[in-house]
Order: C-alpha cells, then structure tokens, then sequence
C-alpha cells in the first residue's frame, strides 16, 4: 500500500522505452497494465491501464487506474485506506526544450516530465503525480466519523 511518505519519493518504478513507439507510424497505439509494468514487488500498489499514442508533436498518455494509500482521516487522526481513483492526461514532447505537462485543470505547466534523449520515460513519476493530484483534499475514514470530539467528548 501507498502512503504519504512513499508518495513524497519515487514509489513506482516504471522506465517505459518509447524508442520503438516513436519509430511507429503517427496514430500507433500501445495500451499497458499498469500492474504488468511494475516490478514485482511494486505491483500491488497500483491498478489500471495506460494508453500510448505516437502523435504528430511527440506522444500522448492516457489512461486510469486505482491506488490503495495510507491517509489520516483529518476528524479522528486513525490511519486508514483510501482508494484512490485517478486518471493521466499528458502530452509529451521529445524534445526537453517543449516539454509540457497538461494536468487535469488544464493550466499546469511542469518541465520535469519529458521523454529524454535516449526516448526513456519516468512513467512511474508520471502516475505518482497523477494519484497526488487525485488525493482527497479532506480525507475521512468513513463519511459520517464522527471525530474526536464526539468519540471523547469533554465531561
Ligand atoms: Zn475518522
């Protein structure tokens, strides 16, 4: 399981080669499992599919998937499991010097993600971003927790 410490490193090791996708005619799709791109012992952490489509300006991913991650509940503090949903919209661009990063709000600009010289891409960095984006902004254990307050009340 993912949890808020992993996801501040790099949890997911996922080096896709696009060399030979980039060598496809423009409109070549792959589609992947996530699961199945995961180094074994990684491959419980995430769930989904990725789509790859050589592009006229580079590449496009898409795709979706589930993570299970350790949140604390923001009432009561407990630990507990959130799955998160997630979706991955990107544009990518071989050359560092256009790359651009289009997030789910349409106005997110990030130079890190590119494919590199040698065609390599971080798609596990790429998937980390995209199940940070989709963390709840205020997790609860349950929706109706009631909270410290209710579970010890004062008096
Ligand atoms: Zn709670």
């Amino acid at each position: 399981m993912l949890s808020m410490e992993s996801l501040v490193g790099a949890p997911l090791t996922i080096r896709y080669h696009a060399s030979s996708l980039l060598q496809q005619p423009v409109g070549t799709s792959e589609c992947h499992r996530i699961e199945d791109m995961l180094p074994d012992s990684q491959s419980a952490l995430v769930a989904g599919t990725i789509l790859l489509t050589h592009t006229s300006r580079g590449m496009t991913l898409a795709g979706e998937g589930t993570a299970d991650v350790m949140l604390m509940c923001m009432r009561c503090l407990n630990e507990y499991c959130e799955h998160v949903n997630f979706t991955v919209e990107e544009e990518l661009h071989p050359d560092p010097a256009f790359a651009h990063r289009r997030g789910t709000d349409g106005f997110e600009v990030d130079d890190e993600v590119h494919i590199g010289p040698n065609h390599v891409l971080d798609l596990g960095e790429i998937i980390r971003q995209h199940i940070v984006l989709h963390l709840p902004l205020k997790p609860l254990c349950r929706t109706d927790c009631p909270g410290l307050e209710e579970l010890h009340p004062h008096g």
